[in-house]
């Protein structure tokens, strides 16, 4: 995917053989936002700085969705093509939760509390020709 453009700037580091969410910290008393925000939502402050929140986190609640995606999940896909999709939020270490398309589609491959890892994914190409990709989460793989 070397070429490839994230379909919003800013969400995860890009390009990056290891890539993680991009959001911010506030300095004055350490909240975390995603996506990066210029004032905190907790103390109103206007100092903060962009943070990488990392590439994993654990599965806090998921649903599956039958209907086609809103933006800014738009795919190729047509209405005899589409599949369901797992949607879910992933709490990250610094206690975000994050919503995320999901890679598994299944009740039966998610459960609460379950690891998951961020991947970045392609949605499809944009006028010229360029391969978009954003950032979904799937199960992460065990590393033993
Ligand atoms: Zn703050």
């Amino acid at each position: 995917m070397s070429g490839a453009k994230p379909l919003h700037p800013g969400l995860f580091t890009w390009p990056d053989q290891n890539p993680s969410l991009l959001g911010s910290l506030c300095l004055d008393c350490g909240e975390h936002a995603f996506p990066s925000q210029r004032s905190c939502r907790a103390c109103s402050g206007q100092n903060t700085r962009d943070a990488e929140l990392g590439n994993a986190g654990t599965l806090w609640t998921w649903t599956i969705q039958s209907f086609m995606p809103k933006t800014p999940y738009l795919t190729d896909e047509t209405p005899e093509t589409f599949r369901p999709y797992g949607v879910g939020y992933v709490e990250l270490p610094c206690g975000l939760k994050v919503e995320s398309r999901l890679r598994e589609n299944t009740p039966d491959q998610l459960r609460i509390g379950m690891p998951m890892q961020l991947e970045i994914i392609s949605v499809r190409k944009d006028e010229k020709g360029d391969e978009l990709v954003t950032f979904q989460f799937c199960a992460a793989k065990e590393t033993h």
